[in-house]
């Protein structure tokens, strides 16, 4: 695993980071996020991305943090 990134604030055991994927028909893309009032563009069908999903892991008790990444 990756370097501590500090401690749970559950149990006091090491943070670390992990990487979420979505696995989809082959494609290992991070995870992403977009406003919770945007919608799906009419072209391309997409939401208007904001930003990434980072994400921290407890090795005591399985907690996972989640922060979003802006572009
Ligand atoms: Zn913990």
């Amino acid at each position: 695993m990756s370097a501590e990134t500090g401690t749970c604030v559950e149990c006091g055991a090491s943070m670390v980071p992990i990487r979420i994927v979505q696995q989809d028909r082959g494609c290992h893309s991070p995870l992403k996020y977009a406003a919770i009032d945007s919608t799906r563009s009419l072209v391309r069908g997409r939401y208007p991305l904001q930003g990434e999903i980072s994400a921290e892991l407890c090795t005591g008790c399985g907690r996972v943090i989640l922060r979003a990444i802006p572009f």
